[in-house]
């Protein structure tokens, strides 16, 4: 029994349909069933626990609760507030790899984007700069961490996917050589992850997943995870093979081809970027041009 897992005002929610249902007060509700697994509000707790969240889901839909509101009626917030760690991989697609002049590499090319870029699914995206560019990614969630994961048994290490926006301004990441990947695609904003959180048993095939973005209502990119040069348990095992993977930790795992910079078209105030992927939902992200960014050497 699978779970979708969101964020409202920081708080862990359950949504089923339109609907939510706030985690906290479902499991004082079921304390008797839960026993010692009853959940606090804090969504970092929610995603260490996913055997309460399936059990909650699933009572909640046998029970018929009355839910605490509509999703249409919130803001949602990144389902994973504050990870310890988030990296994300580049040209991890062939034709995004071509698209940038470049060959695919033999080993994953791996950068960090910092924790404080996190934003949910409706959020905008500040740009100080007029080079700014969307990049849609599956996001992997860390579940039960771990070191030296084997890839047969990675996926065991994943609690769910999301839908998240690699945003990049790009003069500042190649603003030095060699580029600065980590602080060009860190900016606040620059990592809208949502709009839920899905438990991959609730995902037709957890290996093939289409994911899209269009700016402004124009598809730029449509691609599918199966198309990744390093797959997801690859990835999970290499990266646990460097350093210890723990609960909440965030892979965004590359995107398809298709980015702004390759087709000389960034992103501009007032663009809205709408990100998709199957099975997961979609994300809507106004793009607000802000003041500029400190610049060295132009
Ligand atoms: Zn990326």
């Amino acid at each position: 029994m699978g779970f979708r897992l969101a964020n409202v005002a920081d708080r862990a929610v359950l949504v089923e349909g339109d609907e939510y249902f706030d985690v906290a007060e479902l499991s004082d509700e079921l304390s008797a069933e839960l026993g010692d697994g009853r959940l606090g509000p804090d969504p970092m707790q929610a995603i260490a626990a996913p055997g309460v969240l399936a059990d909650l889901s699933a009572a909640l839909r046998s029970i018929g609760r009355v839910p605490t509101g509509s999703i249409r009626d919130v803001v949602l917030g990144p389902p994973v507030p504050r990870p310890q760690k988030v990296f994300a991989i580049g040209l991890n697609y062939d034709a995004h790899a071509k698209e940038n002049g470049r060959d695919p590499s033999t080993s994953p090319v791996v950068f960090t984007k910092f924790p404080s870029c996190l934003v949910g699914p409706t959020h905008d995206v500040e740009m100080r700069g007029d080079g700014c560019d969307y990049e849609v990614e599956l996001v992997v969630v860390i579940g039960r961490g771990g070191k030296d994961i084997a890839p047969e048994r990675a996926w065991d290490h994943v609690v769910g996917v999301m839908a998240g926006q690699d945003i990049s301004d790009r003069p500042a990441q190649m603003a030095a050589t060699p580029p600065h990947f980590s602080l060009g695609k860190s900016f606040d904003t620059f990592g809208p992850t949502g709009p839920v959180l899905v438990s991959t048993d609730l995902l037709a095939d957890r290996d093939d997943l289409r994911v899209t973005t269009a700016v402004n209502g124009e598809v730029r990119q449509d691609g599918r995870t199966s198309d990744m040069i390093f797959d997801v348990p690859t990835l999970i095992s290499f990266l646990s093979h460097i350093t210890t993977l723990c609960t909440g930790d965030l892979i965004f795992t590359g995107t398809p081809e298709g980015v702004g910079v390759a087709q000389g078209r960034f992103l501009a105030d007032g663009d809205v970027i709408t990100t998709t992927i199957e099975g997961i939902g979609t994300m809507t992200n106004r793009c607000v041009r802000v003041s500029d960014a400190m610049r060295f050497g132009s």
